[in-house]
C-alpha cells in the first residue's frame, strides 16, 4: 500500500516536472494543455491529492500541507506564465500592425472639371446673378425646331451654314444649335416674360480642324417682354462682358446677320490678352468678337406664340469653348474633347 510517488519528495520531484514544463509552454494553448495535464479535474497533482487516504494516518496531514503547498506554488507560477505570454502576444500583435507615422501619405489623384465645364458654370453664376434662369432644351430635334421656327425655311441660304447629323427618321436631326431651346422656352412661358441661358453640346457635319469640332457647347441667351429695347441687350450685355472678362473693358457692337434676330450684331471686347494693342490672338485688331446678338425676330416671336405688336425681346449666343480658348491661348479646338490627360490636367 505503501506507495512512491505519494510521499513529499515525490511530489517535489513532480512539481518541478510541472514548473519546467510550464517554462516550456509557448503560447497560450500550450497553457491550457499544461494545466489539464497539471492542475486540471483529472490532472497529475490533484489524482496525487486524492490519494491522500491511501498514506497512513500519520503521515497525511504532513503530505496534505506539502500538497496544498505545491498546488499553490504552481497556480502561482501558472497566472505569471499567463500574464508573461499575455504580454509578449500583446507585444507581438502590436509589431506586426504597427504603423509608421512618419511615412509620407500617398497623394489621392483628384479629379477636376473639364475646362468647358468651368466656363460653363461661370456663365451660368454670372447670368444667375442677372436674374436668368438656366432652360435645358433637347439635343436631338425635329427639323421644324431646329430651322422652320427660327426664321430658317428650307432652302434657306443660311442652312448652308450648318451641316447637319440626321438621324435615320425623316427630319430628326441632332440640334445644330442651342437655339431651338428658344422656340421651346416661348412655347412653355408664353404669355408670361422671359429671361433665361439655354445651354447645351451642339453638333455639325463638320470637317474637323484646329478651329472647327463637331460637337461643342453653346449658351444663348433669350429676354421677352414688354417694351424690351436695343439699349436693354446693350447695356445687359455690356454688364456680362465686364462680369466675365473684367470691370473696365471696352465693347463694340459690330452689325450682323442671323435669320432669328433682327436687326443683329457681334459683341467685341477689346483683347484681353494685349489689351487691344494687338497681338497674335486678335489677329493685332486689338479686338475679340465674344457673342452675337440682336433683337428676336417678329416671326420668331410668333412662332412661339407671342405677339410681336405687344411683345419684343433679344437673343444672344456665346461658345465656351472659344471663350477658354482665348482666355487661355489654347490654339486648338481639338484638344478639348481629344481625352488627353496632358491638357487637361492644365485647368
Ligand atoms: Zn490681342
Amino acid at each position: 500500500m505503501h506507495d512512491q510517488p505519494l510521499t513529499g519528495l515525490t511530489l517535489g520531484q513532480l512539481a518541478a516536472e510541472a514548473l519546467a514544463d510550464l517554462g516550456a509552454a509557448a503560447d497560450s494553448q500550450a497553457l491550457e494543455s499544461w494545466y489539464a495535464t497539471y492542475l486540471g479535474r483529472k490532472g497529475r497533482i490533484t489524482q496525487a491529492v486524492r490519494r491522500v487516504g491511501e498514506l497512513p494516518r500519520e503521515e497525511r496531514p504532513t503530505f496534505g500541507q506539502r500538497a496544498n503547498e505545491v498546488k499553490r506554488e504552481l497556480e502561482a507560477a501558472y497566472e505569471q506564465r499567463a500574464q508573461a505570454l499575455k504580454a509578449a502576444e500583446m507585444q507581438k500583435a502590436l509589431a506586426i500592425s504597427a504603423i509608421d507615422v512618419t511615412l509620407p501619405g500617398r497623394p489621392v489623384a483628384r479629379g477636376r472639371l473639364h475646362p468647358s465645364t468651368q466656363v460653363l458654370r461661370r456663365i451660368y453664376q454670372i447670368w444667375a446673378d442677372m436674374g436668368f434662369q438656366i432652360y435645358l432644351s433637347r439635343d436631338v430635334e425635329t427639323d421644324e425646331y431646329n430651322f422652320q421656327l427660327l426664321n430658317f425655311p428650307p432652302g434657306h441660304p443660311a442652312r448652308d451654314m450648318q451641316d447637319s447629323f440626321y438621324t435615320t427618321t425623316e427630319g430628326i436631326l441632332l440640334r445644330t444649335h442651342t437655339s431651338p431651346g428658344q422656340i421651346r422656352a416661348m412655347r412653355q412661358f408664353c404669355p408670361e416674360p422671359i429671361r433665361v441661358i439655354l445651354p447645351g453640346m451642339c453638333y455639325r457635319y463638320e470637317q474637323v480642324t484646329a478651329r472647327h469640332e463637331m460637337q461643342f457647347y453653346q449658351v444663348e441667351g433669350l429676354v421677352v417682354g414688354y417694351k424690351i429695347r436695343f439699349t436693354d441687350l446693350k447695356g445687359t450685355l455690356n454688364d456680362f462682358a465686364q462680369r466675365m472678362f473684367g470691370a473696365g473693358r471696352k465693347t463694340r457692337f459690330r452689325a450682323s446677320y442671323f435669320p432669328f434676330t433682327e436687326p443683329s450684331a457681334e459683341l467685341d471686347v477689346d483683347c484681353i490678352l494685349c489689351g487691344g494693342r494687338g497681338c497674335r490672338v486678335c489677329k493685332y485688331s486689338g479686338w475679340l468678337e465674344i457673342l452675337g446678338c440682336g433683337m428676336v425676330n417678329p416671326v420668331v416671336l410668333q412662332n412661339g406664340g407671342y405677339d410681336p405688336t405687344v411683345f419684343s425681346g433679344y437673343a444672344f449666343g456665346m461658345g465656351p469653348e472659344r471663350i477658354a480658348m482665348l482666355s487661355n491661348g489654347i490654339e486648338d479646338i481639338r484638344y478639348f474633347w481629344a481625352d488627353d490627360l496632358r491638357f487637361l490636367e492644365q485647368f
